[in-house]
């Protein structure tokens, strides 16, 4: 069969091949499944893909670590030390990673763009013996009238027929509309007002800026977010020149900036251009990123824009994790299984321990299955045999209950990122949260939370 083929049946099909499909099918080749039972497509052309998530967190390492991935990770990207809450003018509160070096042996939040996290997790899986099919779409999935699973139908027309799907096919996930599972807001709201006003809609760019050698220096060490009545303004140095090469063939530094508009200035462009970023960045920015020389004295200006989109934000967890569908199961991982705002650095990283996690717990069912369906052909027996499902269910509601905390740790952040954008008069809020930047315990337990070891 020819590599990019999809064969007629599979015991393992896994729907996505973003970071979470890739994690998903590493995990259970390295927990026993052999390579020929899994089957991982993709609607889309390699690399097709854009940036988005940026940080990798301790507790993600650390369960990737435990599939040969996190040194290479970490070897490409940048071990960012710092989260820092920032005016206009001056820092206000700055949490250090280091402060989890008595928990973990990855103090610091690793800084490498999403498309080179999933460079490096094809290239482990393409090790492994399993190459991502493309560009292949799932439209349907029926019953396979036979008792052995499912047949999942691509847009193509083609049928596969599988016992095991897992739905790894991000926000608009078809494997969960097709297995009837409901996605909202945890909290009842409806999707659009899941989150502020102010901060649900965000522009994201990847830009190179006119600083000088000492100036990068100073913003090399994490993520800046800069709080002012204008808005939320983040920038993230992007990783090492060879990522910048890898990814845009730039020999110059790359910065990620994110921004948000109000929905009162309406709609940002969809690929918003190199003026809207730079009025923007001037609007919000710390003074020293400005162009404007009455802002800055020592105006700098982006040079290049690689990469610039638009989003909304909004929060939505699937009513179940878990489902039978039809004669199969269904399991949803990442993006198809919860969304919230990308504030605190959070989605990717909770979908890549989703399917970390995943790889043990369905490896034993999956490899049970096969074992009794064997006895049971050598007995004459059609139908499959049924194996306790209770492992994959308590895993499935424990990730469920770990994707319901992250939203509510991003709900809280952006409350207290709302609470000091609120302009008042003699700038209280701002007040507030400079005299605790004082105590190191609260800081501390930022990053503990930031970098997930208390939500494994
Ligand atoms: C603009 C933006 C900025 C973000 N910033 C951050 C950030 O800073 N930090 C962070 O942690 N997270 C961030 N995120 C979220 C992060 O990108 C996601 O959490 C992460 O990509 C989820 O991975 P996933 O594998 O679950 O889904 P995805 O990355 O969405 O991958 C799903 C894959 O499934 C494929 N697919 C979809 N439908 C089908 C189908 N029917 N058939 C076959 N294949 C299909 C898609 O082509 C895709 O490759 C951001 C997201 C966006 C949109």
């Amino acid at each position: 069969m020819a590599q990019n083929m999809l064969p007629t049946e599979t015991q393992i099909l896994i729907v996505g091949a973003g970071p979470t499909g890739l994690a998903a099918a590493i995990s259970l080749i390295c927990n026993g499944v052999e390579p020929y039972n899994i089957t991982i497509v993709d609607c889309l052309e390699k690399g097709a893909n854009t940036s988005r998530a940026i940080g990798i967190h301790a507790a993600t390492l650390e369960a990737l670590d435990t599939y040969g991935c996190a040194s290479r990770l970490v070897n490409l990207g940048i071990k960012g030390q710092a989260w820092r809450v920032a005016s206009r003018s001056s820092t206000i509160f700055q949490a250090n990673f280091e402060s989890n070096s008595p928990y973990t042996e990855y103090p610091f939040v690793l800084i490498l763009e999403q498309t080179a996290t999933e460079h490096v997790l094809e290239e482990r899986l393409e090790e492994l013996g399993v190459e991502v099919k493309r560009p292949w779409r799932v439209v349907g999935m029926k019953d396979s009238g036979d008792c052995r699973g499912m047949d999942v139908t691509f847009e193509s027309g083609e049928t596969v027929r599988t016992k095991y799907v897992i739905g790894a096919d991000g926000a608009r996930s078809a494997v969960r509309q097709l297995s009837g599972i409901n996605f909202a807001d945890p909290d009842g709201k409806s999707i659009d007002d899941s989150i502020d006003d102010r901060v649900a809609q965000m522009v994201l760019a990847d830009v190179s800026i006119s600083l000088s050698e000492e100036q990068s220096a100073v913003l090399a060490s994490g993520v800046s977010i800069t709080v002012s009545d204008s808005g939320m303004f983040v920038l993230i140095p992007l990783g090492k020149p060879s990522v910048s090469e890898l990814l845009y063939n730039s020999s110059e530094a790359v910065y990620r900036v994110g921004f948000s508009v109000p929905r009162a200035l309406g709609e940002p462009p969809s690929k918003p251009s190199l003026e809207y970023i730079q009025s923007n960045l001037d609007r919000q920015a710390p003074f020293a990123l400005c162009s404007d020389p009455k802002l800055n004295p020592d105006p700098v200006r982006i040079t290049k824009v690689y990469w610039s989109t638009r989003f909304r934000t909004h929060s939505a967890l699937a009513d179940v994790f878990f489902k039978r569908v039809h004669g199969g199961f269904v399991f949803l991982v990442g993006d198809a299984a919860h969304v919230h705002s990308p504030a605190g650095g959070q989605g990717m990283n909770l979908g890549l321990r989703d399917a970390a996690g995943l790889g043990p717990i369905l490896a034993e069912h999956s490899i049970r299955t096969r074992e009794r369906q064997k006895l049971h052909a050598s007995d004459g027996r059609d139908a499959d045999p049924e194996v306790d499902t209770t492992a994959l269910e308590i895993y499935a509601a424990s990730r469920r209950k770990r994707g319901l905390d992250t939203i509510r740790l991003t709900k809280n952040f952006l409350s207290v990122i709302n609470f000091v954008l609120k302009p008042r008069l003699l700038n209280w809020p701002l007040w507030i949260m400079t005299f605790f930047s004082h105590i190191s315990m609260i800081k501390s337990r930022l990053v503990y939370r930031l970098s997930g070891l208390g939500n494994r």
